[in-house]
């Protein structure tokens, strides 16, 4: 029988000369059409052999090379309508870039730009100069560095600082943020020695002090952005520690992770650690993302002292680590954003979706309603409720923003089947399922038609 199916195999050529991929030579070229061809034969041998495949033709393997074809070409990346109420949502994208941003990233992408490259001197530049003013003004640093993401800012700085030597951290704050960012790795990884102090919910100015030898070449402190440790706690302020540092010549960092760069308690939302402040504080560098709360691209940003930022752009791995200049242009545009903070929540979506009003989202989320019962029909029930949103980006994890839901149940379809009908449709609709319901949070959208599957209005 195996024999027999492997016998009735094409050869490749045979295969990729058949007349049903004659118009796919045309448009894909023919060596790929042969090569596919090769990888659904070798595919089809080995679904033979081990019995997964008790019939073969030749038309049916043209048809999978067929489909194979169009897979390849199809782009892999789907657009997301973001309904699932987490507005800083890492796995589809974080930040919503602001329209400004999206035209700087267009003029970089589509010519020249001087990245790096001093025009009045006709000379090398530096790259991170384009944001570092701003940075300056906006955090009152003295220095600024940029590179790929945060990740990227902890490991530089620590192998800058304290290759080969301790890092001083408290238990407290040895975090894991989603997607296997752990710090003590991070620590090991950057070549430094772990020196871990204090309980996992006290930490005193005495475990610091005890800690440092001369072996000790920097205090970490870390923001436990996504988790709280709560009741009989105690952790040492940045500006006690900052001394504590001064006192003995070592230098204190802190992960900031999120970071603001403006008060968010002024928008009624509660207080998140500001960059400015915490360089106020006395840390010698304060590190951050780009696309949490700041709202702009993919980054790692670094601020502070003077010294310890050059010392950063001299090591290697920055040219490893650096941002590319599509990064870089839309950063700076979101940074001029914040230099007219009247206008800021209008133009920077995160923020406009963290402060918009409930009626707002109340309106779209009644629009969104009627147009889904029209598209759905009568065999789902369609509700408008009472909802919570939540930051995402480990910005303020446990604050639910009260928001209004568009909730669909079925009797024909579990919340599962719905919210993949809503994934399935082109763009992609995230939902969330709460409480055992499927629900479309309307915070983040604009357009209520946006939520209807396009596939059940027949647009
Ligand atoms: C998010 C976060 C990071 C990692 O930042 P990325 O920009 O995602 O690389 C590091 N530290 C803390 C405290 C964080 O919250």
């Amino acid at each position: 029988m195996k024999k027999e199916l492997l016998r009735a195999l094409p050869s490749v050529d045979e295969l990729a000369r058949m007349g049903a991929l004659k118009d796919a030579a045309q448009r894909y070229s023919a060596a790929l059409v042969t090569d596919t061809s090769r990888t659904i034969l070798e595919e089809a041998r080995a679904g033979i052999l081990n019995r997964a495949i008790s019939e073969v033709s030749k038309e049916s393997l043209a048809g999978l090379v067929l489909k194979r074809l169009q897979e390849l070409h199809n782009s892999s990346f789907v657009k997301i309508i973001n309904a699932s109420g987490t507005i800083l949502h890492t796995n589809i994208g974080r930040a919503v870039l602001s329209k400004e941003a999206v035209e700087a990233i267009n003029l970089s992408a589509e010519g020249n730009v001087n990245l790096e490259f001093d025009l009045e001197t006709g000379e090398r530049g530096q790259r991170d100069s384009h944001v570092e003013g701003l940075l300056k003004r906006l955090t009152n640093c003295e220095a600024a560095a940029v590179v790929n993401n945060n990740a990227a800012s902890v490991l530089i700085t620590l192998n800058t600082l304290a290759e080969g030597k301790e890092v001083i951290i408290s238990r407290g704050e040895l975090i894991e943020i989603g997607g296997s960012f752990r710090l003590p790795e991070i620590i090991k990884k950057s070549g430094c020695i772990l020196k871990e102090v204090g309980a996992t919910n006290r930490t005193h100015p005495e475990d610091y002090v005890k800690a440092i030898t001369p072996d000790t070449a920097l205090i970490l402190k870390a923001h436990t952005s996504n988790y709280k440790v709560i009741g009989f706690t105690s952790e040492v302020g940045l500006e006690e520690l900052a001394a504590i540092g001064k006192a003995h010549g070592v230098p204190v960092v802190e992960d900031l992770g999120s970071g603001s760069l403006i008060d968010l308690s002024l928008y009624g939302l509660p207080k998140e650690p500001v960059v400015g402040e915490r360089v106020a504080s006395g840390a010698d560098l304060v590190t951050f993302s780009g696309d949490k709360l700041l709202g702009g691209p993919q980054a790692g940003i670094i601020t502070g002292k003077k010294e310890f930022i050059e010392r950063i752009r001299k090591n290697p791995l920055k040219r490893a680590l650096r941002a590319d200049k599509l990064t870089l242009s839309a950063l700076e545009a979101t940074l001029r954003l914040y230099l007219n903070n009247e206008k800021l929540k209008d133009v920077l979506p995160s923020l406009r979706y963290m402060t918009r009003p409930l009626a707002d989202i109340e309106e779209k989320a009644v629009m969104a309603s009627v147009l889904l019962e029209n598209a759905l029909g009568p065999d789902f029930n369609i509700e408008v409720l009472d909802g919570e949103s939540v930051v995402g980006g480990g910005a303020l994890p446990e604050y639910g923003l009260p928001t209004k839901v568009v909730s669909i149940t079925s009797g024909k379809k579990s919340p599962d089947d719905i919210f993949k009908l809503f994934l399935n449709n082109r763009p992609a609709i995230l939902g969330r399922i709460h409480k055992d319901r499927f629900m479309l949070d309307l915070r983040t959208i604009e357009d209520a038609a946006l939520v209807v599957p396009s596939t059940l209005t027949g647009r």
